[in-house]
Formats: C-alpha cells, structure tokens, sequence
C-alpha cells in the first residue's frame, strides 16, 4: 500500500510578505513587462513583479530579482569534513557547516526536508549573519573551511559567493555540498571562490529524477563533467535509496558515468538512506547493499569507491589502490590517518600517489591519535 504524506508539522509561510531588496540576485535578466528569468538553476523561472521562484527565496520586485535568503542561516555547526562525504580533502578536518533554507529540487526522501522546503522552515531557527560574523565564527573556533550544506546551498548563491571569497583573504577554504542542479553560468562563478565540490547525484535515471526530485539528470551531470575539467577538488556521492535505487542498473550506470566522463581517480560515495519526508515506508539502505555497490566499483575499476552513513566497515577505509595498504581508517566520523600515507598522499609502502591532499596533522584532535 503506498504511503500517504501527511505532515504533522506546521507550515509558516512566514516570509510570503517579504520585500528584502538587500541583495539583488547576480545571475539573471530582465524580461518585457518588469518580469524577470532566474538564471541560477535550469529551471529558469519566469517571475512577474512579487512573484517567487520553485525555491520560494528568490523574488521579483520592482522588475529587479532579488535574494530574499541572503545571509539568513538556520544551521551553523562545527563537525568533521567526512560529514560532506569527503575523504580526499584534508581527512579529519574540522569544518564550520552553514545551512539556509528554501531549495531548487524537492526530494520525496529529504532529511533536510524541514529546511530546504520554505513553508516548513520555521522562523525560530533562521538567524542573520554577515559574512563577517560568519569567518569571525570560524576564525575563533580554529576552524579552517567554511562549508555550504544542508538545504542546497545553490539558493544561497549570493551569501555563499561573498562570504567564500572573503573569507579566502583569512586563509579559510570552502566547501559546496550540492545537488549540483544549476546553470553551467553559476557552476563557472562557484568554480572561482569554492575549494572543494562535494556533488550528490541521486540517481542515473531521468524519469527517477523527474519523478522524485522534481529536477532532471543532464545538467547535473553536465556540471560534474565541469568540474572535472576545471581540475577541482571534488568527490560524488549518490544516496542509495531502498527499493528505488539500490539495484545493479543504478550502481553501472553512475560507475560507467565515472569510468566514462570522468577518472577512475574520483571518489564516489555510495550512501545509506534513512526513511524520512515524504518517503517512510522503506527501510534504510542495508549495509550489504552499499556495500555490493562499492565492490561492483571496485570490480568495474574505480580506485576509490566508499559506502556512507556506515560506522564500522572496510566500505569507510582509504586504502592503497596499488598494494592495497591502508592509509587512513575511519570509525563513523572518526579518522585516522595512518603513517602508511605521507604528507603529500604517497603510499609509504609502494610510493603510490593518492589523490589524498592537505593532509594536516597540525589540526588533529587527541582522539584523532590512532
Ligand atoms: S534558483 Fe529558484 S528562482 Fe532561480 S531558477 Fe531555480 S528554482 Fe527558479
């Protein structure tokens, strides 16, 4: 029997009144009749004066575009760069996480759900920050990357290009987890202050991404090629959810797309989901299912290939793709980066460099010690 969403929280559609002309939107164009186009996401929504987006934060008025979200966080919190899905850049990091609201996509199985769709956010968990407040955050907390998550931080744009490139006067790095449904325009602008992509594909089927994201696949697939040309820092992750993407379809086709447009060098993350939003009635991913999907990566020639939302598995390992040493544990969220893998990412044992970098161990915490 399907499962009928009824939510049993409010919804506040606080903000419908807004008219915060504080930040006007950097990427889009004026139409005839004082209408607007967003040019940010492929959506490319049309809006006539005092009408909103899909995302619901950015707005028409006066003819000019506006972003409504601008500086405005419902999440701020210190944790460790593999929270991101990241196990390349800077392992065991720490991290200062910025989520905002509103989103571009709106995924039956959300677990932000509460954030990134706008009439569900509530107004007593938004507060307002500059840039300024937010690199003084993390300059007093000894923190040296900023990074944009949670909601999908492409509705952030603007706050997200501002304070990135700020903070990089201060030595801070940033990080953008997304979904990566934007223009090729806003790619090409994230590409100038962002440090480190981490990019979520939900699945390698169209119909699937119509269907439960209410987005579409090729530009996001675009977007990661993209990226990969431009020589950054990224890693792909993909939610393996259960009875709708894990299956052996899904797992080829995202380790073709891989093998194919990208290098057997990317990292991929094959995640566990857990029931939430608008899809309950499915179990969380088994172990063993993420876990099939990495050994088919592996199988296929993906050097990198990791399971997420695990605790204690080889599936959260970094190990030597040459002689198969291990070069950095993980327990959960913990990690621990073994003498077997030089500063630099070779392998010690057989001189294999890794695309391992920034290993730090200036910032590491006692229980980091292995
Ligand atoms: S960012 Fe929002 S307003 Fe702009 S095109 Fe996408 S959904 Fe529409």
């Amino acid at each position: 029997m399907s499962h009928v969403w009824t939510p049993d929280v409010k919804k506040y559609n606080l903000h419908l009144e807004w008219n915060d002309t504080s930040k006007e939107a950097y990427l889009y164009e004026k139409q005839p009749g004082n209408k607007v186009r967003c040019c940010l996401c492929p959506r490319r929504c049309v809006m006539a004066p005092g009408k909103t987006g899909f995302c619901k934060v950015r707005k028409n008025i006066g003819g000019k575009l506006f972003a409504q979200s601008y500086g405005k966080a419902t999440h701020v919190t210190v944790e460790r760069i593999e929270t991101e899905a990241i196990h390349h850049y800077n392992p065991g990091g720490r991290i200062l996480s910025l989520g905002n609201f509103g989103c571009n996509l709106d995924c039956d199985y959300c677990q932000n759900w509460m954030y990134s769709q706008f009439e569900y956010s509530s107004p007593e968990h938004i507060y307002d920050y500059s840039s300024k407040q937010v690199i003084d955050m993390a300059i007093s907390d000894n923190v040296k990357m900023l990074s944009w998550t949670y909601n999908d931080p492409a509705v952030w744009f603007e706050f997200v290009i501002d304070t990135a490139r700020e903070s990089k006067k201060f030595g801070l790095k940033n990080l953008f987890k997304s979904a990566f449904f934007l223009t090729s325009e806003a790619v090409g602008e994230l590409i100038k202050v962002i440090d480190v992509f981490a990019i979520s594909i939900k699945a390698m089927d169209e119909e699937y991404y119509k269907k439960f994201t209410k987005g579409w696949l090729p530009p996001v697939l675009e977007n990661t090629r993209q990226v990969h040309r431009s020589g950054m820092h990224y890693e792909i992750s993909n939610l393996v959810v259960t009875g709708l993407t894990n299956n052996n379809d899904n797992y080829d086709k995202m380790i073709n797309f891989i093998l194919d447009d990208l290098s057997p060098e990317t990292a991929i993350h094959f995640t566990r989901f857990h029931p939430d939003y608008k899809y309950m009635d499915n179990a969380k991913t088994p172990l063993e299912d993420v876990m099939a999907a990495r050994a088919r990566a592996r199988a296929a020639g993906i050097k990198y290939p990791y399971v997420g939302n695990a605790f204690d598995c080889d599936g959260l390992n970094t190990y030597c793709p040459s002689c198969g040493e291990l070069l950095i544990r993980r327990y959960g969220l913990n990690t621990y980066v073994k003498p077997a893998i030089s500063d630099s990412g070779k392998c010690n044992k057989c001189g294999c460099q890794t695309p391992v970098i920034h290993i730090d161990q200036s910032g590491r915490q006692p229980e980091d010690i292995d």
